[in-house]
Protein backbone atom coordinates (compact mmCIF):
# COMPACT_ATOMS: atom_id res chain seq x y z
CA UNK A 1 0.00 0.00 0.00
CA UNK A 2 1.24 3.27 -1.32
CA UNK A 3 1.62 6.14 1.71
CA UNK A 4 -0.91 8.79 0.09
CA UNK A 5 0.16 11.12 -2.15
CA UNK A 6 0.29 14.45 0.68
CA UNK A 7 3.18 12.96 2.03
CA UNK A 8 4.89 12.08 -0.80
CA UNK A 9 7.21 14.52 -2.14
CA UNK A 10 5.44 16.70 -5.17
CA UNK A 11 7.75 16.98 -7.27
CA UNK A 12 8.74 14.24 -9.13
CA UNK A 13 12.54 13.52 -8.20
CA UNK A 14 13.37 12.22 -11.51
CA UNK A 15 12.66 15.63 -13.20
CA UNK A 16 15.52 17.98 -13.73
CA UNK A 17 13.57 20.81 -12.91
CA UNK A 18 15.18 21.84 -9.45
CA UNK A 19 18.49 24.08 -9.25
CA UNK A 20 21.62 22.32 -8.51
CA UNK A 21 21.78 24.20 -5.50
CA UNK A 22 18.16 23.64 -4.37
CA UNK A 23 18.69 19.97 -5.05
CA UNK A 24 21.50 20.14 -3.02
CA UNK A 25 19.51 22.65 -0.28
CA UNK A 26 16.84 20.12 0.61
CA UNK A 27 19.35 17.52 1.15
CA UNK A 28 18.35 15.91 4.95
CA UNK A 29 21.89 15.47 6.12
CA UNK A 30 22.88 19.01 5.07
CA UNK A 31 24.21 20.24 8.02
CA UNK A 32 26.80 17.35 8.49
CA UNK A 33 27.78 17.64 4.70
CA UNK A 34 27.94 21.34 5.25
CA UNK A 35 30.16 20.79 8.88
CA UNK A 36 32.51 18.66 7.51
CA UNK A 37 33.07 20.74 4.74
CA UNK A 38 33.94 23.70 6.83
CA UNK A 39 35.86 21.57 9.42
CA UNK A 40 37.85 20.15 6.06
CA UNK A 41 37.93 23.46 4.37
CA UNK A 42 40.04 24.43 7.18
CA UNK A 43 42.17 22.14 7.68
CA UNK A 44 43.36 21.69 3.84
CA UNK A 45 42.69 25.14 2.60
CA UNK A 46 39.49 24.46 0.78
CA UNK A 47 39.22 27.34 -1.91
CA UNK A 48 37.48 25.66 -4.74
CA UNK A 49 33.66 24.27 -4.05
CA UNK A 50 31.52 22.47 -6.82
CA UNK A 51 28.30 21.06 -6.84
CA UNK A 52 27.35 17.99 -9.56
CA UNK A 53 24.15 16.29 -9.92
CA UNK A 54 23.36 12.82 -10.85
CA UNK A 55 20.43 13.33 -13.20
CA UNK A 56 18.42 10.20 -14.73
CA UNK A 57 18.12 10.71 -18.52
CA UNK A 58 15.35 7.81 -18.73
CA UNK A 59 13.44 5.09 -16.74
CA UNK A 60 15.70 2.54 -15.36
CA UNK A 61 15.12 -0.98 -16.91
CA UNK A 62 13.11 -3.29 -14.81
CA UNK A 63 14.95 -6.64 -13.91
CA UNK A 64 12.36 -9.50 -13.82
CA UNK A 65 12.45 -12.69 -15.63
CA UNK A 66 9.95 -13.30 -18.81
CA UNK A 67 7.63 -15.99 -18.94
CA UNK A 68 7.71 -16.01 -22.55
CA UNK A 69 11.17 -15.84 -23.88
CA UNK A 70 14.69 -16.02 -21.86
CA UNK A 71 14.92 -12.06 -21.29
CA UNK A 72 15.31 -10.81 -18.14
CA UNK A 73 14.87 -6.90 -19.23
CA UNK A 74 11.85 -5.17 -19.22
CA UNK A 75 11.36 -1.17 -19.99
CA UNK A 76 8.78 0.76 -18.54
CA UNK A 77 7.54 3.74 -20.98
CA UNK A 78 5.60 5.59 -18.15
CA UNK A 79 2.35 4.10 -19.63
CA UNK A 80 -0.28 2.55 -16.36
CA UNK A 81 -4.03 0.44 -16.58
CA UNK A 82 -6.07 1.55 -14.16
CA UNK A 83 -9.06 -1.36 -13.41
CA UNK A 84 -11.82 -0.01 -11.46
CA UNK A 85 -14.25 -2.86 -9.85
CA UNK A 86 -17.11 -1.19 -8.35
CA UNK A 87 -15.55 1.33 -5.77
CA UNK A 88 -12.23 -1.02 -5.68
CA UNK A 89 -9.17 0.10 -7.92
CA UNK A 90 -6.42 -1.84 -9.01
CA UNK A 91 -3.65 0.06 -10.59
CA UNK A 92 -0.05 -1.07 -12.32
CA UNK A 93 2.76 0.34 -14.24
CA UNK A 94 3.48 -1.17 -17.52
CA UNK A 95 6.83 -2.60 -18.90
CA UNK A 96 7.49 -4.23 -22.11
CA UNK A 97 10.45 -7.47 -22.54
CA UNK A 98 13.23 -6.25 -24.52
CA UNK A 99 13.37 -9.37 -25.83
CA UNK A 100 10.01 -10.04 -27.41
CA UNK A 101 8.05 -7.51 -26.20
CA UNK A 102 5.48 -8.93 -24.08
CA UNK A 103 3.51 -7.14 -21.31
CA UNK A 104 4.35 -7.09 -17.72
CA UNK A 105 2.37 -5.39 -14.74
CA UNK A 106 3.87 -3.91 -11.63
CA UNK A 107 1.42 -3.59 -9.51
CA UNK A 108 1.23 -0.17 -7.72
CA UNK A 109 -2.46 -0.23 -6.34
CA UNK A 110 -4.30 -3.45 -5.16
CA UNK A 111 -8.00 -3.73 -4.84
CA UNK A 112 -7.76 -0.17 -3.24
CA UNK A 113 -10.96 1.36 -2.15
CA UNK A 114 -11.39 4.27 -4.56
CA UNK A 115 -11.94 6.75 -1.19
CA UNK A 116 -8.85 6.66 -0.22
CA UNK A 117 -6.78 7.28 -3.52
CA UNK A 118 -6.40 10.53 -3.58
CA UNK A 119 -7.67 12.88 -6.88
CA UNK A 120 -3.90 13.70 -7.54
CA UNK A 121 -2.66 10.38 -8.27
CA UNK A 122 -5.73 8.75 -9.91
CA UNK A 123 -5.40 11.75 -12.57
CA UNK A 124 -1.28 11.13 -12.82
CA UNK A 125 -2.10 7.37 -12.96
CA UNK A 126 -4.88 7.73 -15.99
CA UNK A 127 -2.34 10.48 -17.58
CA UNK A 128 0.47 7.98 -17.66
CA UNK A 129 2.74 10.46 -16.17
CA UNK A 130 6.08 9.39 -16.70
CA UNK A 131 7.21 11.42 -13.56
CA UNK A 132 4.85 9.15 -11.20
CA UNK A 133 6.03 6.22 -13.18
CA UNK A 134 10.08 6.93 -12.44
CA UNK A 135 8.92 7.98 -8.70
CA UNK A 136 7.27 4.63 -7.93
CA UNK A 137 9.85 2.41 -9.68
CA UNK A 138 12.57 4.10 -6.85
CA UNK A 139 10.26 2.97 -4.06
CA UNK A 140 11.41 0.35 -2.48
CA UNK A 141 7.96 -0.79 -1.10
CA UNK A 142 6.77 -1.39 -5.02
CA UNK A 143 10.01 -3.47 -5.74
CA UNK A 144 9.64 -5.32 -3.13
CA UNK A 145 5.97 -5.98 -3.79
CA UNK A 146 6.93 -6.70 -7.32
CA UNK A 147 10.25 -8.60 -6.58
CA UNK A 148 11.93 -6.43 -9.16
CA UNK A 149 15.02 -4.77 -9.51
CA UNK A 150 16.56 -1.73 -11.63
CA UNK A 151 19.34 -1.48 -13.53
CA UNK A 152 20.45 2.38 -13.88
CA UNK A 153 23.56 1.54 -16.78
CA UNK A 154 22.89 4.47 -19.38
CA UNK A 155 20.04 5.74 -17.82
CA UNK A 156 21.68 8.65 -15.83
CA UNK A 157 24.45 11.52 -16.51
CA UNK A 158 26.82 13.85 -14.18
CA UNK A 159 26.30 17.00 -14.30
CA UNK A 160 29.48 18.41 -13.66
CA UNK A 161 29.38 21.77 -14.85
CA UNK A 162 30.86 21.18 -17.74
CA UNK A 163 34.24 21.03 -18.96
CA UNK A 164 34.98 24.95 -19.16
CA UNK A 165 35.18 25.23 -15.87
CA UNK A 166 38.89 27.07 -14.80
CA UNK A 167 41.54 24.40 -13.97
CA UNK A 168 42.70 23.31 -10.21
CA UNK A 169 45.16 25.32 -9.35
CA UNK A 170 48.24 23.71 -7.98
CA UNK A 171 48.72 23.29 -4.48
CA UNK A 172 45.28 23.93 -3.75
CA UNK A 173 42.12 21.72 -2.55
CA UNK A 174 38.83 20.96 -4.23
CA UNK A 175 35.43 20.37 -2.82
CA UNK A 176 32.83 18.66 -4.35
CA UNK A 177 28.97 18.07 -3.54
CA UNK A 178 27.42 15.62 -5.41
CA UNK A 179 23.51 15.79 -5.18
CA UNK A 180 21.36 12.54 -6.64
CA UNK A 181 17.94 13.75 -8.25
CA UNK A 182 17.15 10.27 -7.86
CA UNK A 183 18.18 7.35 -5.99
CA UNK A 184 20.30 6.17 -8.54
CA UNK A 185 22.84 3.42 -7.38
CA UNK A 186 26.66 4.52 -8.91
CA UNK A 187 30.03 3.69 -8.21
CA UNK A 188 31.53 7.08 -6.68
CA UNK A 189 35.09 6.09 -8.12
CA UNK A 190 33.92 5.86 -11.50
CA UNK A 191 31.47 8.86 -11.23
CA UNK A 192 34.73 11.06 -9.65
CA UNK A 193 36.64 10.02 -12.62
CA UNK A 194 33.71 11.19 -15.04
CA UNK A 195 33.25 14.46 -13.37
CA UNK A 196 37.53 15.33 -13.26
CA UNK A 197 38.45 13.73 -16.47
CA UNK A 198 40.76 11.45 -14.71
CA UNK A 199 41.37 7.79 -15.12
CA UNK A 200 39.76 5.34 -12.37
CA UNK A 201 42.88 4.10 -11.82
CA UNK A 202 44.20 7.42 -10.73
CA UNK A 203 40.93 8.40 -8.70
CA UNK A 204 41.65 4.69 -7.06
CA UNK A 205 45.43 5.74 -5.97
CA UNK A 206 44.40 9.79 -5.05
CA UNK A 207 41.97 7.33 -2.61
CA UNK A 208 44.75 5.29 -1.70
CA UNK A 209 47.20 7.94 -0.90
CA UNK A 210 44.39 9.57 0.80
CA UNK A 211 44.05 12.74 -1.33
CA UNK A 212 40.61 11.76 -1.59
CA UNK A 213 38.38 11.84 1.16
CA UNK A 214 34.94 12.01 2.09
CA UNK A 215 32.96 10.90 4.87
CA UNK A 216 31.10 8.27 3.40
CA UNK A 217 32.87 5.42 1.61
CA UNK A 218 34.13 6.12 -1.54
CA UNK A 219 34.37 2.18 -2.70
CA UNK A 220 31.14 0.61 -2.99
CA UNK A 221 28.05 2.11 -4.22
CA UNK A 222 26.12 5.33 -3.52
CA UNK A 223 23.02 6.65 -4.19
CA UNK A 224 22.12 9.47 -1.99
CA UNK A 225 24.14 13.09 -1.67
CA UNK A 226 27.63 12.97 -0.46
CA UNK A 227 30.67 15.49 -0.69
CA UNK A 228 33.99 14.70 -1.17
CA UNK A 229 37.44 16.39 -1.30
CA UNK A 230 40.52 15.83 -3.24
CA UNK A 231 43.78 17.51 -2.08
CA UNK A 232 46.36 18.51 -3.91
ZN1 LIG B 1 10.20 -11.75 -23.34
Amino acid sequence: MLPPLATRSRTCRCTPSETPLALIRRAAHLCAVLLFAAVFSLETGVSVSRTWVVVPTCLPIVLRRCHRCASVRFRANGKFRVNANHKLLDAWILALCTGCGDTTKLTVLERTHVRSVRPELLDLLHNNDRGLAAELLQDPVVRRRNRIALDWDNAWRLDSGGPDQPDQPQGEAIEVSVGFVARIPVRPVRLIAKGLGLPRVEVERLLAEGNLVSTVRLSGKLSADFTFVLKR
